[in-house]
Order: C-alpha cells, then sequence, then structure tokens
C-alpha cells in the first residue's frame, strides 16, 4: 500500500564509519495497537496526523517508513563509574525526520527487539515505564528543559518476562541526536583515531556548525558540550528534576535530557534525595547532579584529547582549562535561574546568601520545593507549613521584600518572572503512578489529564491546582525502577 504519511527520512549516521552501528531490522510483534499518539509533536516534525493514526504497524516495529534504513548504534559508557561496551539493546534508529522547519531528528524505536548489542537482554519493554517516560519526557518539554520527545506508545499483544510477566510496548522517540558522551568513549577505545575524527565532525556538522570553522574546532567542541550540559543540569536543579541513571552513556552530545528510566522529581526539598533503586550510594542523588555532570564531561574531555593536540600534554593542559571552567559555568546558569525564581532581575553578591538561607530553611522544615517556590509566587503561605511558621523565615521574608524595593520593580512584573520559572506543577511521583496504575487498565483519563496539564506547568490556571496537592502520605521512600 501507498502510505502518505509524511515521512522524510535522512540516514546520515550511516556515512560514519561501519563501527558506530549495526544493521538491524525491528522485531515483528503479534498485535501492535496505539495507546497514546502524540499528535502535535507529529504535525511538528511533518508528519501527517490522520494518516499516522492508523500506522500501530510501524509503531511496533511490523514495517519500516519509507526511506528507513534501521540500525542500533554502538556506544560505550561508564555505568556507576564502571566502563563498558554498550549500544542499543533495545531500541533502533529509524532515520532521521527532516522537519518542515529544516531540522534533523532522529526517530527512535524503543523495545523493538533484539539487536547485536542485546547481549543477555530481550530487546523488549514494557507498557507502564513506556507510558512513564512518555509523560515525563512530555512534561519536561512543558517544563521548558531541553529533552528528547515522545511520538507514540504502541502495546505489541505480546507480554514480556521480567520477575513476572507484563504487558509488552514499543515507544517511539525523537531526539536531535543519539550522539552521547558513550559513543566518544566507544571510539576513543574501539575505533581509530580516523573513526573518532568522523564521529567528532559529524557531531560538530550535526550541533555545532558554527564552530566548524574555529582555530581548534575538537576543543571548540568540548566547550561546547560543557556549556549546554551545564545549562542542562542547571535547569534540572532548578525544578528538582533527578535524572537517577547519569551514566555517560546517558549524557547528550546535544544537551538534550534522555533515557527516562529511574528519573522521578523531588518533594522534600533535600539534596540527597535518591529514588532509584539501584543507586544505593547515592552517587546520584539530587544535590550530586551537577559534580557528575562535570564527572561525565571528563571522560568526554578525555575521549578527545587526541584530536585536541597531538602533544599529550598540551592537549591535557588546553581540556583542563575548559573543564576548569564548567563549575562556573553552571553556578552562573543556576544562581541567575534562582534570582528569577526569586523575582530578581539584577543582581547583587548578597544573592547567593539569600538564596542559600532559603534553601536551608527548606531543608531544615522538610518543606516541599515546588510548592514552597510556588507560595512566594502566588504571595500565599499555609499557616499549617512549619517553614512559614518559623520566625526565621519571617525574617528571611523580610529581607527577600527588601532586596525587591531595591530593584524598583512592580509587584506585577516580579509575579510575571516568578511565574515564568517556577512550575505551579511538577509530574509527582503519586499522581503518575495513579496514572499509570490506570492506564495500565485501559483508563487513561488521568494520563491524559496530565498530559493536558503539562502542556504549560507555569501556566498558573484554576485547572492546574489540584495537581499542585502535595501527595496524601509523605511519598519517601519513594522508588523507582529501571530496566524493564
Ligand atoms: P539504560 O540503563 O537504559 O541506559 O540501558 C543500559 C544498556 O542496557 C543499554 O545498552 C540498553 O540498550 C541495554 N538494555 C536495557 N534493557 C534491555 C533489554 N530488555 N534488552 C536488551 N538490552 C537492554
Ligand atoms: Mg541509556
Ligand atoms: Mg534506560
Amino acid at each position: 500500500v501507498q502510505q502518505n504519511e509524511g515521512w522524510k527520512l535522512d540516514n546520515s549516521y550511516q556515512r560514519l564509519p561501519g563501527i558506530f552501528y549495526a544493521r538491524v531490522q525491528p522485531t515483528s510483534v503479534k498485535a501492535p495497537e496505539i495507546v497514546k499518539l502524540n499528535k502535535s509533536l507529529a504535525k511538528e516534525i511533518g508528519l501527517d496526523s490522520e494518516e499516522i493514526k492508523n500506522a500501530a504497524d510501524l509503531f511496533g516495529g511490523n514495517r519500516v517508513p519509507a526511506g528507513s534504513i534501521p540500525i542500533a548504534q554502538a556506544y560505550a559508557g561508564h555505568q556507576f563509574a564502571n566502563f563498558t561496551m554498550l549500544g542499543d539493546g533495545r531500541a533502533v534508529l529509524l532515520g532521521e525526520q527532516i522537519t518542515p522547519e529544516g531540522d534533523r531528528v532522529d526517530i527512535q524505536l524503543k523495545g523493538s527487539g533484539k539487536t547485536p548489542y542485546s547481549r543477555g537482554g530481550d530487546g523488549r519493554a514494557v507498557l507502564a515505564p513506556m507510558l512513564r517516560e512518555y509523560l515525563i519526557s512530555e512534561a519536561m518539554h512543558g517544563l521548558k528543559i531541553p529533552t528528547n520527545r515522545s511520538l507514540a506508545v504502541v502495546t505489541t499483544g505480546e507480554n514480556v518476562q521480567r520477575e513476572i510477566e507484563f504487558p509488552g510496548a514499543v515507544l517511539t522517540r525523537v531526539a536531535d541526536s543519539h550522539l552521547r558522551v558513550g559513543t566518544f568513549q566507544y571510539a576513543r577505545n574501539w575505533g581509530s583515531e580516523e573513526d573518532l575524527q568522523a564521529l567528532a565532525d559529524y557531531a560538530i556538522d550535526r550541533h555545532y556548525p558554527e564552530i566548524k570553522e574555529a582555530d581548534n574546532r575538537y576543543l571548540a567542541l568540548l566547550e561546547e558540550v560543557v556549556k549546554k550540559q551545564a545549562a542542562l543540569v542547571a535547569k534540572w536543579q532548578l525544578v528538582g528534576f533527578i535524572h537517577g541513571v547519569m551514566n555517560t552513556d546517558n549524557v547528550t552530545i546535544s544537551g538534550q535530557t534522555i533515557d527516562y528510566g529511574p528519573c522521578a522529581f523531588m518533594d522534600q526539598y533535600d539534596r540527597s534525595t535518591v529514588f532509584s533503586s539501584i543507586d544505593v550510594q547515592g552517587r546520584y542523588a539530587y544535590g550530586n547532579q551537577p559534580d557528575i555532570t562535570g564527572w561525565n564531561l571528563a571522560r568526554f574531555a578525555e575521549s578527545l584529547l587526541i584530536l585536541i593536540d597531538k602533544d599529550e600534554e598540551a592537549a591535557l593542559e588546553m581540556a583542563k582549562d575548559v573543564m576548569h571552567s564548567y563549575i562556573d559555568i553552571y553556578e552562573e546558569h543556576w544562581l541567575s535561574g534562582m534570582r528569577q525564581k526569586l523575582g530578581l532581575s539584577e543582581s547583587q553578591a548578597t544573592d547567593k546568601d539569600l538564596i542559600a538561607r532559603l534553601l536551608d530553611l527548606m531543608e531544615q522544615h522538610q518543606a516541599d520545593y515546588t510548592n514552597t517556590f510556588r507560595s512566594l509566587t502566588l504571595d500565599t503561605y499555609d499557616e499549617r507549613e512549619k517553614l512559614f511558621q518559623s520566625n526565621a523565615f519571617k525574617q528571611w521574608y523580610q529581607q527577600w521584600q527588601e532586596r525587591l524595593e531595591a530593584e524598583q520593580a512592580t509587584k506585577d512584573k516580579v509575579q510575571q518572572l516568578m511565574k515564568a520559572n517556577n512550575p505551579s506543577i511538577i509530574p509527582r511521583n503519586y499522581l503518575v503512578e495513579n496514572a499509570l496504575d490506570s492506564a495500565a487498565n485501559g483508563d487513561f483519563q488521568l494520563f491524559d489529564e496530565l498530559l493536558q496539564v503539562f502542556v504549560d506547568p507555569y501556566a498558573y490556571s484554576k485547572e492546574q491546582e489540584p495537581y499542585a496537592e502535595l501527595p496524601p502520605e509523605p511519598d519517601q521512600p519513594f522508588q523507582t525502577f529501571c530496566g524493564t
């Protein structure tokens, strides 16, 4: 049959040396059925959402779109600091869609069967975690945090064996690319210098064309990725997002968030918060995320050294300088983000202290991170909150007001700035779990409501108010699981 779904696929990744991928077809599934389709995203990338509605066979991997030459990508990575070979073990890249705007985005199926990189795995994915990824990645997009997007979830009509059997699913993801720090580590360890250089040039071409003519374009690549990742992790910190599995294979060169396995949002402000069941040491705790990004970027720098300069020591010196800039760039993003959360447009030397004292008070009184900033934004305070009862907070509030007055901004303008930087809602763990439980039983009402309110979590609309409620009982210790 002639399909007219709007595909305009290229396969530029396959112009890289062969070590970077393996040709592999998705494995057909028994009875693919679309349970979730992102029509607005479909439209954005040039697909016909009316046609695509009928493409369950495509999203299930039973048919590939026109122009697709499916591959699994090779990559390595440090997983909890242990270096290992990885690769797409349960994903295939269908190709790169050229959007109406002329952008190039990867179209990837996740859960589409075994690949040469599957090792012992079955190549499959379970419905609930794929719906979770769909919901949270779309919420991240609504929160204005760079992220891959979710286009569709299909059920496969097959069960997947885990501790018990679960309904299987395939998720279709859209990303600026799937180039990762781990791709460079793979090239450095298993490829030739030419392979590594081809990869770096490809990354520059695709994500940072403006540095093509730089004096040392590989050093410039390191600088650009450092800037992008510093900005990204600052955004995570500012909304209380905990990625949960910041392995180097999950750190993109584009600066988008990828890999929504064990991630979750923090309720009470506590720097040691960890949700992932496998992160027993707290390596990827909320408060560690900026340092871990620095560690991951250092692994990227190491992979690039031989391209940066033939003289090893010279290369190391240059890379070190860039790495030293990382934490300053991060802090600048974080600090300016925090200022905006407090409605401040100007910067003053005392701001750092003002912010630190608020966070300390939140920690001390086990205050909810999101709702504290929400209260400050709306300037309404629940008297039952221990934080707001405390004299220390009242003093802090006084100083904050004085600091605001010094700027001579109108109350309206301050509130506007705060609304734009303090989400009125986050995907609370209990809400997400309830939505997934119902969805697993075929009831998508809550799931769809959440998707709807997370289109713009900064709207402060009436419809959003119920979702700002705290969990009925403190959600701790809430646990997330990956690899399902
Ligand atoms: P992640 O923790 O999602 O970053 O995945 C780590 C590695 O395990 C990647 O190489 C995945 O492709 C692989 N993997 C995860 N689940 C499966 C599975 N069910 N079958 C095959 N490979 C898998
Ligand atoms: Mg991964
Ligand atoms: Mg994963």
